[in-house]
């Protein structure tokens, strides 16, 4: 059996902004099949359009319309692309000045090997099957036969579709995640395989008798290196909670519900859990609650096979014993 234990952890929200006039006009370009930038105050043609003019610091208003294609100015090669990335195969990232800019944009070139990309290459737009004004509605770029065989129109100020007027994109979701690996240390991992015996199992500082849960190796308060194994009780105290009233993504109760500090009876720190089975108005400081552990055939090294805490019934704890860990 390995020392430690380890578990994949994905951290992930979707990340909801909205894009302001400038970086909307963009998008609603991009949704119309159409690449916009803007005009800076010493003439330059940026894409994306800045929200504010470099030098004057202006709001950006000269709007320009752009060629879908242009030219590679720089590019590196993904041999193993990760979850995310434009393409799910081997593919270049490059900076491309399209025709009618000055300043390039960074994207994705599909093309099968590096010997297919070179510094100075042609290359268009290829378009997503359905846009909705958002940077993915470039799917990626792809080269181009030939630079006479791509329309190469002068940059068009104020010349918007209609559509930017009338609907304009105001609001991107962009996914954010994070996946790594944890892995605990040797006296975490003895709290995650003693849950999944049904034991809540603590250390306790040599020095100042503390007792934490789950243990940390060491004690934050003096640094003692702790060894010594705590079994707890699987009753406490409510000290702190907050009332979960808002949906977000991946939750698995629907709200309100509550989220609290339970201080286990011998411990010295309070941990983090679920209090169920009462309304949750009625929870409160104080509170006597209980472990309540999933059926044992679900048990695995984890916190979850405590499903939540339930109210024991018994009257409120006082203050004093658990004031000290607010
Ligand atoms: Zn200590």
């Amino acid at each position: 059996m390995a020392r430690t234990l380890s578990a994949p952890v994905t951290v992930a929200f979707d990340y909801t902004r909205s894009t302001g006039p400038v970086l909307g006009r963009f998008l609603t370009g991009l949704r119309d099949g159409v690449v916009v930038g803007a005009r800076t105050s010493s003439g330059t043609v940026v894409v994306p359009p800045p929200e504010y003019d470099p030098v004057t610091h202006q709001q950006t208003t000269d709007f320009v319309e752009v060629s879908p294609a242009g030219t590679v100015t720089s590019w590196s090669w993904v041999p193993e692309p990760v979850k995310g990335q434009p393409l799910d195969r081997p593919f270049a990232f490059a900076l491309v000045t399209l025709d009618g800019a000055d300043a390039p944009l960074l994207h994705a070139v599909d093309v099968a090997s590096p010997e297919e990309m070179s510094t100075g290459m042609r290359v268009q737009v290829r378009w997503a099957d359905e846009r909705v004004g958002h940077i993915t509605d470039i799917a990626c770029f792809e080269p181009a036969a030939e630079r006479d065989a791509v329309a190469t129109e002068q940059p068009r100020s104020g010349d918007m579709p209609a559509d930017a007027d009338v609907d304009p994109v105001t609001g991107i979701i962009t996914p954010v995640e994070l996946d790594y690996v944890y892995a605990a240390s040797p006296e975490e991992s003895a709290f995650y395989r003693g849950l999944a015996e049904g034991r809540i199992v603590g250390q306790r500082c040599p020095a100042c008798h503390k007792v934490y849960v789950p243990p940390r190796s060491a004690c934050p308060s003096d640094g003692q290196p702790t060894s010594e194994e705590v079994e707890l009780s699987h009753e406490g105290t409510v000290t702190t909670f907050c009332v979960v009233n808002v949906p977000f993504m991946g939750q698995k109760i629907t709200p309100p519900y509550v989220s609290a500090y339970v201080l286990l009876d011998g411990a010295d720190i309070a941990f983090l859990h679920l209090i169920l089975d009462i309304p949750a108005d009625q929870v409160r400081m104080g509170m006597r609650v209980k472990a309540v552990w999933k059926p044992e055939d679900e048990w695995g090294t984890t916190i979850e096979n405590i499903s939540h805490f339930s109210p024991t019934g018994d009257p409120d704890a006082d203050y004093e014993t658990y004031k000290n860990h607010l």
